[in-house]
């Protein structure tokens, strides 16, 4: 017998959030493996950041589960579920303007055990590796030093990623990305998606269809708390309903 090349690392099934009677997710079923790169697109309202509150654990299911690894979300708490190697990114950055990038690295280094002489050493040798390897990643190498109110929009968010990084999750989600940026800083985010997005999932909610060509594996097409479309990006760009509802406007 021969192992799929491909593995579930999320399984979302027959979830639903209802606020005050409103679905605003409504009988989802999700799926994402491991190594993919999933963009999830739909017009405003559609539900999409809800479900990243379901993942993450801010909103809590009305119904339907939520296996991450072979564990149910829906029952942990938010803290639970960032220690089970789920990162999550807002639609704003949410960094420490009078830090430096340095010390915004630093403090999202995951809390260790016990401090300890020995092992305080072994782990702050750990901690510059680790902060000056994500700082490569996010391009952001030459300002190690500059506070972080000062770098750009583009520079903020990569940060952010960046904080999340350090935590070296096994899924990392993030809403609309690039919103706000240039369109090199856009390429620049392409780029470092797609090197992030190995050895991990990784899930876009992004409305920038070029960006989203450029990174995605597959595409999943959300109205009004329901699965409209999944595929491949032609597919998805094809697909009559989806141009009816989102693409054509
Ligand atoms: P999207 O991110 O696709 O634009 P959202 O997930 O933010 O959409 O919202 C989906 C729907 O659910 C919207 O109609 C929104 O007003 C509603 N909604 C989201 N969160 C809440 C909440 N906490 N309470 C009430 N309604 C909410
Ligand atoms: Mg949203």
């Amino acid at each position: 017998m021969t192992t799929p090349s491909y593995e579930i690392a999320l399984a979302i099934e027959n979830l639903t959030v209802s606020f005050d009677g409103f679905k605003a997710v409504d009988d989802l079923n999700f799926y994402v493996q491991k190594n993919e790169l999933r963009a999830v697109i739909g017009p405003n309202g559609a539900g999409k950041t809800t479900v990243l509150d379901l993942i993450c654990g801010k909103t809590k299911a009305t119904a339907g589960t939520i296996r991450f690894n072979g564990v149910e979300l829906t029952a942990l708490s938010e803290h639970k579920i960032v220690q089970a190697g789920v990162g999550r990114k807002f639609q704003n950055p949410s960094i420490y303007e009078n830090l430096s990038v340095m010390e915004n690295l630093e403090i999202s280094f995951p809390r260790g055990r016990g401090v300890m002489g020995s092992l305080l050493f072994e782990r702050t040798a750990d901690v510059v590796d680790r902060i000056h390897e994500v700082l490569d990643t996010i391009f952001l190498s030459d300002h190690l030093h500059t506070q972080a109110g000062l770098l750009s929009h583009g520079q903020k968010q990569w940060l952010e990623i960046g904080m999340l990084m350090i935590q070296d999750p096994e899924l990392l989600m993030l809403d609309e990305p690039v919103a706000g940026m240039s369109v090199s800083e856009r390429e620049k985010t392409a780029d470092l998606l797609k090197r992030i997005s190995k050895g991990r999932s990784v899930i876009v909610i992004e409305h920038d269809m070029e960006f989203v060509k450029r990174i995605a594996h597959k595409v999943t097409v959300l109205h009004q708390g329901k699965m409209l479309a999944e595929g491949d990006m032609d597919s998805v760009q094809s697909n009559p309903k989806v141009i009816e509802v989102y693409l054509g406007h």
